[in-house]
């Protein structure tokens, strides 16, 4: 069974006791910043000058620097960029600056596992990654509760890396929850099959299907769009809050009978075998390769594939009907230029 931490388990006078710098303002920094200044904790955000996210983090009452004057004064580094900024970030904003025995805190495994940032000896090399979103981890902060979060030391050159990472757990709420135990390369692999064949790639390729097969029928869109896509959030809530089983013990016997035989007609044995090519890539880090280089030459396959996604009639059904629901509080806004704070 997974090693598991709790709030008793941390002592969180020791990350009160640092000066922590958070690089970047987007999803989870906001979320990371806020919520360890909110426990005490001497925060300091790095941003790159001119940036849109200074001003958001100015008006929070954050101290903002770059990202140069704010690794420079710190003793615990959260890189909390995109992943696929962090290498070129690292080497030419983060090492020249830091200090030698500053910790490095990642949110995710993704740069350490596949050795696109390789920190010299020194330093502790620790993961804190909350398992949602970040708006997700501010609100529930807020809140009084928090997030599950996984936890890894990679490299402990102080000795205190574990008891480090388990305050920084701590102040920013994920032991409220609950704080996993687990290593780099596990969590990287782990969330990168996750998010590539079931909760993201998988469940837009069931919806989009779904929704393609009941309008080449012929009927409504938006009929279809209520069944493969509305509802969604709804069984999801469900099997969040007891499992398959609740989801199963709530649907009525006709849905859960039909679970039952067409599920397994439609997600084959064939499906499962494709998972384990996506796995397989993931673990050879050929998933990663092919991310990296199309990021290093402005992202070309990533916006078509962005605009194509964009385009499918799904979204243009969805937005139309959105309007409608007086029980949506957000607005729709442009969701092609990348992930908002
Ligand atoms: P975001 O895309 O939200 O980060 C955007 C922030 O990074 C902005 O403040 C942006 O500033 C800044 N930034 C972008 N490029 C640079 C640069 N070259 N130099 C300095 N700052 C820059 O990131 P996420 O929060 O989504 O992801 C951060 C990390 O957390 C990743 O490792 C991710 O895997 C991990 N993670 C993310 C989750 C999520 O909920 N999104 C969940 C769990 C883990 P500017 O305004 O200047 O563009
Ligand atoms: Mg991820
Ligand atoms: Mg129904």
């Amino acid at each position: 069974v997974a090693e598991l931490y709790y709030d008793d388990d941390a002592d969180l006078s020791l990350i009160q006791s640092k000066k922590v710098a958070i690089v970047g303002y987007g999803s989870q920094g906001h979320a990371h910043a806020l919520n360890l200044r909110d426990s005490g904790v001497d925060v300091v955000v790095g941003l790159r000058e001119g940036s849109s996210s200074w001003s958001k983090a100015e008006e929070q009452g954050l101290a903002v620097a770059t990202v140069a004057d704010a690794v420079a004064a710190a003793d615990v580094v959260m890189i909390l960029a995109p992943d696929q900024v962090q290498r070129t970030l690292y080497s030419e904003q983060i090492e020249p600056n830091l200090k030698p025995d500053a910790a490095l805190f990642f949110a995710h495994g993704f740069n350490i596992r596949y050795g696109y940032i390789a920190p010299s000896a020194g330093h502790d090399i620790c993961m804190v990654a909350p398992k949602g979103p970040g708006h997700t981890v501010r609100r529930e902060f807020e809140a009084g509760r928090g997030v599950p979060v996984i936890v890894a030391v990679e490299q402990d050159a102080s000795g205190q890396g574990w008891a480090l990472a388990l305050s920084y757990a701590k102040a920013i709420g994920g032991l409220r929850a609950a704080g996993i135990k687990t290593t780099f390369t596990e969590e990287t692999e782990t969330d990168l099959f996750g998010e590539q064949t079931v909760l993201c790639g998988g469940v837009t390729a069931l919806i989009q299907s779904g929704f393609e097969t009941l309008t080449e029928a012929g009927y409504q869109p938006e009929v279809a769009y209520f069944e493969v896509l509305h509802e969604m959030k709804l069984i999801v809530d469900l099997m969040w809050e007891g499992g398959i089983s609740k989801m199963r013990w709530s649907i009525s016997d006709t849905a859960e009978y039909g679970d039952y035989v067409s599920g397994p007609r439609v997600i084959t044995p064939e499906v499962k075998e494709r998972m384990k090519e996506v796995l397989a890539d993931i673990q050879s880090g050929a998933f990663a390769d092919r991310f990296i280089s199309d990021q290093d030459a402005g992202g070309p396959e990533f916006k078509e594939l962005r605009t194509r996604g964009e385009q499918h009639s799904i979204e243009t059904t969805g937005r139309e009907l959105r309007k409608l629901f007086a029980w949506t509080e957000t607005r729709d806004q442009d969701y092609t230029e990348g992930s908002v704070a």
